[in-house]
Protein backbone atom coordinates (compact mmCIF):
# COMPACT_ATOMS: atom_id res chain seq x y z
CA UNK A 1 0.00 0.00 0.00
CA UNK A 2 1.46 3.43 -0.84
CA UNK A 3 1.91 6.13 2.20
CA UNK A 4 -1.73 7.44 3.70
CA UNK A 5 -2.35 10.14 3.15
CA UNK A 6 -2.37 12.72 6.36
CA UNK A 7 -6.42 12.52 6.55
CA UNK A 8 -6.06 8.65 6.87
CA UNK A 9 -3.39 9.22 8.84
CA UNK A 10 -5.12 11.17 11.66
CA UNK A 11 -7.62 7.97 11.51
CA UNK A 12 -5.56 5.08 11.55
CA UNK A 13 -2.76 6.12 13.57
CA UNK A 14 -2.30 5.54 17.61
CA UNK A 15 -4.46 2.33 18.13
CA UNK A 16 -3.65 -0.86 20.14
CA UNK A 17 -2.44 -3.59 17.96
CA UNK A 18 -4.70 -5.19 15.07
CA UNK A 19 -5.43 -8.18 17.36
CA UNK A 20 -8.40 -9.89 17.48
CA UNK A 21 -10.16 -8.37 20.84
CA UNK A 22 -7.97 -6.05 21.04
CA UNK A 23 -10.13 -2.60 21.73
CA UNK A 24 -9.87 -0.30 18.45
CA UNK A 25 -8.99 2.88 20.46
CA UNK A 26 -6.28 2.84 22.98
CA UNK A 27 -7.79 3.03 26.70
CA UNK A 28 -7.50 5.65 29.59
CA UNK A 29 -5.04 4.39 31.71
CA UNK A 30 -4.96 6.22 34.82
CA UNK A 31 -1.88 4.83 37.10
CA UNK A 32 0.77 6.57 38.70
CA UNK A 33 3.03 3.56 39.76
CA UNK A 34 3.63 0.09 38.08
CA UNK A 35 3.88 -2.99 40.06
CA UNK A 36 7.75 -3.74 40.05
CA UNK A 37 9.66 -6.35 38.52
CA UNK A 38 13.24 -7.86 40.09
CA UNK A 39 14.89 -4.76 38.57
CA UNK A 40 12.44 -2.22 37.64
CA UNK A 41 11.80 0.91 38.96
CA UNK A 42 8.58 2.40 37.05
CA UNK A 43 6.44 5.14 37.86
CA UNK A 44 4.47 7.26 35.13
CA UNK A 45 6.59 10.42 35.51
CA UNK A 46 9.46 8.66 33.88
CA UNK A 47 7.19 6.12 31.54
CA UNK A 48 4.33 7.30 30.48
CA UNK A 49 1.21 5.38 29.60
CA UNK A 50 -0.15 3.96 27.06
CA UNK A 51 -2.90 6.39 26.24
CA UNK A 52 0.13 8.59 26.39
CA UNK A 53 2.41 6.98 23.78
CA UNK A 54 -0.38 6.20 21.73
CA UNK A 55 -0.71 10.27 21.32
CA UNK A 56 2.99 10.51 20.87
CA UNK A 57 3.05 7.77 17.76
CA UNK A 58 0.19 9.68 16.32
CA UNK A 59 2.88 12.88 16.03
CA UNK A 60 5.46 11.35 15.70
CA UNK A 61 3.83 9.86 12.21
CA UNK A 62 2.24 13.34 11.20
CA UNK A 63 5.38 15.37 11.76
CA UNK A 64 7.72 12.39 10.35
CA UNK A 65 9.93 12.39 13.93
CA UNK A 66 9.98 11.55 17.72
CA UNK A 67 7.88 12.98 19.64
CA UNK A 68 7.12 13.52 23.08
CA UNK A 69 4.34 15.02 25.27
CA UNK A 70 3.79 17.65 27.46
CA UNK A 71 1.83 19.10 30.30
CA UNK A 72 1.37 22.41 28.04
CA UNK A 73 2.84 24.11 25.33
CA UNK A 74 4.67 25.88 27.87
CA UNK A 75 5.78 22.65 29.06
CA UNK A 76 7.33 21.62 26.24
CA UNK A 77 8.71 25.26 24.92
CA UNK A 78 10.57 25.23 28.39
CA UNK A 79 11.98 21.70 28.04
CA UNK A 80 14.11 22.93 25.28
CA UNK A 81 14.41 26.73 26.78
CA UNK A 82 15.38 25.84 29.93
CA UNK A 83 17.89 23.04 28.75
CA UNK A 84 20.17 25.24 27.02
CA UNK A 85 23.96 26.01 28.11
CA UNK A 86 24.33 28.65 30.61
CA UNK A 87 25.43 31.76 27.96
CA UNK A 88 23.19 30.31 25.12
CA UNK A 89 22.67 33.38 22.48
CA UNK A 90 19.30 32.79 21.37
CA UNK A 91 17.45 34.59 18.08
CA UNK A 92 13.86 34.96 19.20
CA UNK A 93 11.05 37.15 17.68
CA UNK A 94 10.75 40.11 18.46
CA UNK A 95 6.86 40.07 18.44
CA UNK A 96 5.24 36.59 19.14
CA UNK A 97 3.70 34.03 21.33
CA UNK A 98 3.77 36.10 25.14
CA UNK A 99 4.71 32.82 27.03
CA UNK A 100 7.29 31.52 24.93
CA UNK A 101 8.82 35.75 24.92
CA UNK A 102 8.24 35.52 28.37
CA UNK A 103 10.36 32.45 29.60
CA UNK A 104 12.75 33.39 27.03
CA UNK A 105 13.04 36.87 29.17
CA UNK A 106 13.19 35.48 32.45
CA UNK A 107 16.00 33.07 30.54
CA UNK A 108 17.84 36.80 29.83
CA UNK A 109 16.62 38.59 33.38
CA UNK A 110 18.44 35.54 35.76
CA UNK A 111 21.82 36.14 33.52
CA UNK A 112 21.37 32.46 31.48
CA UNK A 113 20.93 33.21 27.90
CA UNK A 114 21.81 36.81 25.59
CA UNK A 115 18.62 37.18 23.31
CA UNK A 116 18.74 38.85 19.84
CA UNK A 117 15.05 39.75 19.48
CA UNK A 118 14.14 40.00 15.20
CA UNK A 119 11.43 40.81 13.50
CA UNK A 120 11.20 36.93 11.85
CA UNK A 121 9.15 37.91 9.22
CA UNK A 122 12.38 40.02 7.37
CA UNK A 123 15.28 37.20 6.20
CA UNK A 124 17.86 39.46 6.00
CA UNK A 125 17.56 40.47 9.87
CA UNK A 126 17.61 36.79 11.18
CA UNK A 127 20.02 35.73 8.84
CA UNK A 128 22.23 38.99 10.39
CA UNK A 129 21.51 37.86 14.00
CA UNK A 130 22.61 34.09 13.38
CA UNK A 131 26.06 34.48 13.71
CA UNK A 132 27.54 33.29 16.89
CA UNK A 133 24.03 32.25 18.35
CA UNK A 134 23.12 29.07 19.67
CA UNK A 135 19.12 28.51 18.84
CA UNK A 136 16.80 29.78 16.43
CA UNK A 137 13.08 29.87 17.71
CA UNK A 138 10.49 30.53 14.71
CA UNK A 139 6.58 30.36 15.01
CA UNK A 140 5.29 29.27 11.45
CA UNK A 141 2.96 32.24 12.24
CA UNK A 142 3.78 34.70 14.41
CA UNK A 143 1.04 36.04 17.24
CA UNK A 144 -0.61 38.05 16.41
CA UNK A 145 0.61 39.84 13.17
CA UNK A 146 0.33 36.58 11.24
CA UNK A 147 4.06 37.28 9.89
CA UNK A 148 5.22 34.18 8.02
CA UNK A 149 8.87 33.67 8.36
CA UNK A 150 11.23 32.26 5.28
CA UNK A 151 11.52 29.26 6.79
CA UNK A 152 13.22 27.13 3.61
CA UNK A 153 15.81 30.03 3.93
CA UNK A 154 16.58 30.58 7.74
CA UNK A 155 16.15 26.91 9.04
CA UNK A 156 19.47 26.05 6.44
CA UNK A 157 21.35 29.19 6.81
CA UNK A 158 20.91 28.49 10.83
CA UNK A 159 22.36 24.88 10.47
CA UNK A 160 24.97 26.42 8.33
CA UNK A 161 25.77 29.11 11.35
CA UNK A 162 25.39 25.93 13.58
CA UNK A 163 22.66 27.27 15.26
CA UNK A 164 19.59 24.85 16.08
CA UNK A 165 16.15 25.31 14.68
CA UNK A 166 12.93 25.14 16.84
CA UNK A 167 9.58 26.07 15.03
CA UNK A 168 6.17 26.50 16.95
CA UNK A 169 3.45 25.33 14.42
CA UNK A 170 0.55 25.65 16.58
CA UNK A 171 -1.09 28.33 14.13
CA UNK A 172 -0.35 25.77 11.06
CA UNK A 173 -0.73 22.51 13.01
CA UNK A 174 0.74 19.76 11.34
CA UNK A 175 -1.71 19.35 8.17
CA UNK A 176 -0.11 23.11 7.10
CA UNK A 177 3.18 22.31 7.24
CA UNK A 178 5.78 19.99 8.18
CA UNK A 179 8.89 21.70 9.62
CA UNK A 180 11.07 18.19 10.24
CA UNK A 181 10.83 17.98 6.68
CA UNK A 182 12.24 21.40 5.99
CA UNK A 183 15.06 20.52 8.28
CA UNK A 184 14.06 22.18 11.59
CA UNK A 185 15.80 20.38 14.50
CA UNK A 186 12.53 20.02 16.71
CA UNK A 187 8.64 21.24 16.26
CA UNK A 188 6.31 22.30 19.19
CA UNK A 189 2.75 22.23 19.03
CA UNK A 190 0.20 23.80 21.41
CA UNK A 191 -2.14 20.98 21.54
CA UNK A 192 -4.43 22.86 23.35
CA UNK A 193 -5.22 24.49 20.38
CA UNK A 194 -5.73 22.77 16.68
CA UNK A 195 -4.75 19.05 17.57
CA UNK A 196 -6.98 19.08 21.06
CA UNK A 197 -9.99 21.43 19.15
CA UNK A 198 -12.28 21.39 22.11
CA UNK A 199 -10.80 24.00 23.99
CA UNK A 200 -11.51 21.28 26.80
CA UNK A 201 -7.18 20.09 27.61
CA UNK A 202 -4.04 21.75 27.95
CA UNK A 203 -1.28 19.66 26.43
CA UNK A 204 1.76 20.14 24.49
CA UNK A 205 3.98 18.28 22.02
CA UNK A 206 7.79 18.32 20.90
CA UNK A 207 8.98 16.02 17.79
CA UNK A 208 12.08 15.91 17.01
CA UNK A 209 14.29 14.64 13.95
CA UNK A 210 16.97 13.13 16.07
CA UNK A 211 16.45 10.24 19.02
CA UNK A 212 19.42 11.51 21.11
CA UNK A 213 17.81 14.86 21.20
CA UNK A 214 14.14 12.89 21.72
CA UNK A 215 15.88 11.12 24.84
CA UNK A 216 17.15 14.29 26.29
CA UNK A 217 14.01 15.63 26.35
CA UNK A 218 12.20 12.82 27.60
CA UNK A 219 14.41 12.76 30.60
CA UNK A 220 14.07 16.77 31.52
CA UNK A 221 9.99 15.75 31.27
CA UNK A 222 10.64 12.94 33.98
CA UNK A 223 13.07 15.45 35.61
CA UNK A 224 10.56 18.59 35.64
CA UNK A 225 7.29 16.59 35.98
CA UNK A 226 5.75 18.21 33.08
CA UNK A 227 4.00 14.82 31.37
CA UNK A 228 0.55 15.11 30.74
CA UNK A 229 -2.35 12.93 31.93
CA UNK A 230 -3.67 10.14 30.40
CA UNK A 231 -7.11 11.84 29.90
CA UNK A 232 -5.89 14.73 28.39
CA UNK A 233 -3.96 12.44 25.95
CA UNK A 234 -6.91 10.57 24.91
CA UNK A 235 -9.03 13.65 24.77
CA UNK A 236 -6.19 15.18 22.36
CA UNK A 237 -5.97 11.85 20.37
CA UNK A 238 -10.23 11.69 19.99
CA UNK A 239 -9.45 15.83 18.59
CA UNK A 240 -6.91 14.72 16.50
CA UNK A 241 -8.78 11.83 14.49
CA UNK A 242 -11.59 15.19 13.48
CA UNK A 243 -8.17 17.38 12.77
CA UNK A 244 -8.52 17.14 8.65
CA UNK A 245 -12.09 17.84 9.06
CA UNK A 246 -12.16 20.68 11.48
CA UNK A 247 -9.04 22.47 9.52
CA UNK A 248 -10.26 22.02 6.17
CA UNK A 249 -13.54 23.82 7.30
CA UNK A 250 -12.15 26.40 9.60
CA UNK A 251 -9.78 27.73 6.79
CA UNK A 252 -12.63 27.75 4.32
CA UNK A 253 -14.70 29.66 6.95
CA UNK A 254 -11.46 32.09 7.53
CA UNK A 255 -10.72 32.56 3.83
CA UNK A 256 -14.37 33.91 3.08
CA UNK A 257 -14.52 35.68 6.48
CA UNK A 258 -11.02 37.89 5.78
CA UNK A 259 -12.44 38.90 2.53
CA UNK A 260 -15.71 40.16 4.20
CA UNK A 261 -13.87 42.04 7.08
CA UNK A 262 -11.71 43.21 4.28
CA UNK A 263 -14.52 44.79 2.99
CA UNK A 264 -16.35 46.42 5.86
CA UNK A 265 -15.89 49.91 6.62
CA UNK A 266 -15.31 49.36 10.53
CA UNK A 267 -12.20 47.67 10.01
CA UNK A 268 -9.16 48.90 8.86
CA UNK A 269 -6.59 46.48 8.74
CA UNK A 270 -6.96 42.62 7.95
CA UNK A 271 -3.66 40.29 8.67
CA UNK A 272 -4.12 36.93 7.19
CA UNK A 273 -2.22 35.68 4.68
CA UNK A 274 -4.50 33.86 2.38
CA UNK A 275 -5.49 37.16 0.86
CA UNK A 276 -3.65 37.93 -2.69
CA UNK A 277 -2.94 41.64 -1.30
CA UNK A 278 -1.16 40.30 2.57
CA UNK A 279 2.46 41.01 2.64
CA UNK A 280 2.77 36.78 3.09
CA UNK A 281 0.84 35.59 0.75
CA UNK A 282 3.71 34.43 -1.20
CA UNK A 283 5.51 32.98 1.46
CA UNK A 284 2.52 31.28 2.96
CA UNK A 285 1.55 30.15 -0.61
CA UNK A 286 4.95 28.37 -1.14
CA UNK A 287 5.70 26.54 2.32
CA UNK A 288 2.09 25.98 3.89
CA UNK A 289 -0.45 23.78 2.23
CA UNK A 290 -3.27 26.21 3.75
CA UNK A 291 -3.70 29.97 5.18
CA UNK A 292 -4.69 28.84 8.52
CA UNK A 293 -7.85 29.65 10.58
CA UNK A 294 -6.69 33.13 12.39
CA UNK A 295 -7.65 36.37 11.27
CA UNK A 296 -6.30 39.62 13.14
CA UNK A 297 -8.33 42.53 12.35
CA UNK A 298 -7.79 46.27 13.14
CA UNK A 299 -11.06 47.99 13.79
CA UNK A 300 -11.80 51.35 13.18
CA UNK A 301 -11.61 53.54 16.36
CA UNK A 302 -10.01 53.18 19.66
CA UNK A 303 -9.26 50.51 22.17
CA UNK A 304 -12.63 51.09 23.92
CA UNK A 305 -14.46 50.93 20.53
CA UNK A 306 -12.98 47.26 19.59
CA UNK A 307 -13.57 46.43 23.08
CA UNK A 308 -17.03 46.91 22.39
CA UNK A 309 -16.79 44.71 19.37
CA UNK A 310 -15.59 41.81 21.59
CA UNK A 311 -18.18 42.09 24.22
CA UNK A 312 -20.97 42.43 21.39
CA UNK A 313 -20.23 39.27 19.75
CA UNK A 314 -22.80 36.43 20.68
CA UNK A 315 -22.03 33.07 18.63
CA UNK A 316 -18.87 33.89 18.66
CA UNK A 317 -16.90 33.98 22.12
CA UNK A 318 -14.72 37.35 23.79
CA UNK A 319 -12.26 34.64 25.25
CA UNK A 320 -8.53 33.84 25.28
CA UNK A 321 -6.80 30.95 23.43
CA UNK A 322 -7.29 29.49 19.98
CA UNK A 323 -8.15 26.47 17.56
CA UNK A 324 -11.04 25.17 18.92
CA UNK A 325 -14.44 24.34 17.36
CA UNK A 326 -15.76 27.14 18.67
CA UNK A 327 -15.02 30.79 17.26
CA UNK A 328 -13.28 32.84 19.55
CA UNK A 329 -12.14 36.58 19.49
CA UNK A 330 -10.21 39.07 21.59
CA UNK A 331 -7.95 42.35 21.64
CA UNK A 332 -4.59 40.91 21.87
CA UNK A 333 -3.58 44.48 23.22
CA UNK A 334 -5.35 43.39 26.26
CA UNK A 335 -2.42 41.66 27.58
CA UNK A 336 0.50 43.56 28.88
CA UNK A 337 2.94 42.02 27.19
CA UNK A 338 1.71 42.25 23.63
CA UNK A 339 0.78 46.00 24.03
CA UNK A 340 4.75 46.13 24.90
CA UNK A 341 5.59 44.66 21.85
CA UNK A 342 3.87 46.78 19.88
CA UNK A 343 0.61 44.99 19.45
CA UNK A 344 -1.72 47.95 17.90
CA UNK A 345 -4.22 48.95 20.60
CA UNK A 346 -7.16 47.91 18.19
CA UNK A 347 -6.17 44.60 16.55
CA UNK A 348 -8.61 41.65 17.52
CA UNK A 349 -7.72 38.66 17.14
CA UNK A 350 -9.72 35.96 15.54
CA UNK A 351 -9.61 32.32 16.13
CA UNK A 352 -12.12 31.13 13.41
CA UNK A 353 -13.96 27.67 14.44
CA UNK A 354 -16.57 25.40 12.50
CA UNK A 355 -19.61 27.17 12.56
CA UNK A 356 -22.01 28.18 9.29
CA UNK A 357 -19.53 30.80 7.90
CA UNK A 358 -22.98 33.41 7.66
CA UNK A 359 -23.80 32.80 10.77
CA UNK A 360 -20.27 34.03 11.92
CA UNK A 361 -20.90 36.54 9.20
CA UNK A 362 -24.17 37.94 10.97
CA UNK A 363 -22.39 38.02 14.14
CA UNK A 364 -19.47 40.07 13.46
CA UNK A 365 -21.70 42.24 11.11
CA UNK A 366 -24.11 43.21 14.35
CA UNK A 367 -20.99 43.33 16.60
CA UNK A 368 -19.23 45.60 14.49
CA UNK A 369 -22.56 48.03 14.28
CA UNK A 370 -21.15 48.92 17.92
CA UNK A 371 -18.14 50.55 16.91
C1 LIG B 1 -1.02 28.64 23.26
C2 LIG B 1 0.28 28.69 22.61
C3 LIG B 1 1.43 28.21 23.26
C4 LIG B 1 1.39 27.69 24.68
O1 LIG B 1 0.61 26.56 24.81
P1 LIG B 1 -0.18 26.14 26.16
O2 LIG B 1 -0.71 24.82 25.80
O3 LIG B 1 -1.22 27.19 26.41
O4 LIG B 1 0.84 26.10 27.25
C5 LIG B 1 2.63 28.25 22.59
N1 LIG B 1 2.71 28.75 21.33
C6 LIG B 1 1.64 29.21 20.67
C7 LIG B 1 1.80 29.74 19.29
C8 LIG B 1 0.39 29.20 21.28
O5 LIG B 1 -0.68 29.69 20.63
Amino acid sequence: MSPLRPESVVISVGRPAPVAHAPLSVPIMLTAPYRHAPDDNHYSRQLPTETVTAFEDALATLEGGHAIAFSSGMGGASAIIEAQHSGTIAVVPNAGYSGTLMQFAKQQELGRMTLRSVEIGDTGAVLAALRGADLLWLETMTNPMLDVPELDVLIPAAHEAGVDVCVDSTFTTPLGVRPLALGADVVLHSVTKYLGGHSDLLMGVLVTRSAELAECLRERRALTGAIPGSLEAYLALRGVRTLALRWERAQANAGDLAERLAAHPGVRAVHYPGRPSDPFHERATRLFTGYGAMICFEVAGDAPAAERVCDAVRLITHATSLGGVESLIERRARHEVDADFGTPETLLRFSVGIEHVEDLWSDLEQALAQL
